[in-house]
């Protein structure tokens, strides 16, 4: 852990602050479990804490202890815009760049609190005042802990926080098989659950909650999924129309893109969602392809080595064609 960044943090979190914490746009399990985690041990420590993010989240991340607590954007701008004037510190968990969190980026960018970043994407961009960036990290919670580790304040994790983050770390590890999964990541879970995270509820929670419709949306996506042996890759679709035929719900397509990688000879697994005007965008690799470098290059992205998103703005087709275009750029390292 950075320990110049430890300094300043605990100087920060010495007095009572009003925190204001803000995640990425589209937030996943490690977003919503990280800010949770973070914000409950801060409020443990007397801050008063406000937590923020772009849009909604999916159901499948309901459970989770004071998500309910957690203003929108698309609903709750106003209380976001009074919150963030007021905040003496401005936390960013899991995203790397303002722009990944829309109108909320463009009024910290003006804020006067002090900014601190906790995230482990790749290329952090150089807005934050007090930056803990470890792109080596399975997942943004196993950061929050290992910064609440270095506080000396283990003792302020509650159950709730506990199992937020538990639940970050179990996402983004793919459950705890990614190769970002470490004995630290192991010992950290073992922590939380010691500190009062359900995990097998947890697993069943996020996991075995699934509509029909998902079931058969992902039958759908496995029957007509195209595969290019030459590049070893795979590319799924989804598109408007199957919004509709499937009753596809916010959360219902995460996670698809990671079917194709259980084939012996897929590297890569691209997944396709066409949504209202831009076509969404994941990428999941295994082995020496860095996704974030073709996400953040061809298609205005980024994030890890092997997984990250970008957009599209000219429609699937044309969003497919772009990916055959590019893809012989990488045909070396899809082959290795
Ligand atoms: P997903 O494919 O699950 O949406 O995202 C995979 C990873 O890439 C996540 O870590 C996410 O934060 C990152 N990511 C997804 N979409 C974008 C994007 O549009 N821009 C950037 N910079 N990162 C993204
Ligand atoms: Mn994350």
């Amino acid at each position: 852990m950075n320990s110049i960044a430890i300094a300043q943090l605990a100087e920060l979190l010495a007095g009572p602050k009003k925190v204001f914490i803000v995640t990425h746009k589209n937030p996943d399990g490690d977003a919503i479990g990280s800010a949770v985690g973070w914000g409950r041990f801060l409020t443990k420590m007397g801050h008063a804490v406000t937590i923020a993010v772009p849009n909604e989240f999916p159901d499948f991340l309901n459970w989770i202890e004071g998500s309910a607590e957690v203003l929108l954007w698309t609903q709750h701008s106003n209380q976001i815009k009074v919150a963030l004037e007021q905040a003496d510190v401005i936390c960013c968990l899991d995203f790397n760049s303002l722009q990944r969190i829309d109108e909320i980026g463009e009024l910290i960018a003006l804020a006067s609190g002090v900014k601190v970043l906790i995230d482990h994407h790749q290329q952090p961009d150089s807005f934050p005042d007090v930056v803990f960036s470890d792109v080596t990290a399975c997942s943004t919670s196993q950061m929050v802990f290992e910064i609440i580790e270095a506080l000396g304040r283990k003792d302020l994790i509650d159950s709730g926080g506990a199992g937020a983050m538990y639940c970050g770390i179990m996402t983004d590890t793919g459950s705890f098989k990614f190769p970002s999964t470490t004995a630290t990541t192991h010992r950290v879970v073992g922590e939380l659950i010691q500190a009062g995270a359900k995990n097998a509820e947890i697993h069943q929670s996020v996991y075995d909650t699934q509509s029909m419709d998902r079931l058969y949306l992902i039958g759908h996506c496995l029957n007509n999924m195209e595969v290019l042996p030459k590049f070893k890759t795979a590319i799924i679709k989804v598109s408007k129309k199957d919004h509709h035929t499937f009753n596809i719900q916010r959360g219902d397509s995460e996670g698809i893109v990671n079917y194709p990688l259980a084939v012996k000879d897929i590297h890569m697994s691209v997944f396709m969602r066409e949504d209202k005007d831009l076509v969404k965008i994941s990428f999941r690799s295994k082995g020496a392809l860095d996704v974030n470098v073709i996400a953040r290059k061809y298609f205005g992205g980024g994030g890890h080595i092997n997984a990250a998103g970008g957009v599209y703005a000219e429609g699937l087709d044309k969003a497919i064609q772009k990916l055959k275009e590019v893809l012989p750029e990488y045909e070396q390292e899809l082959n290795k």
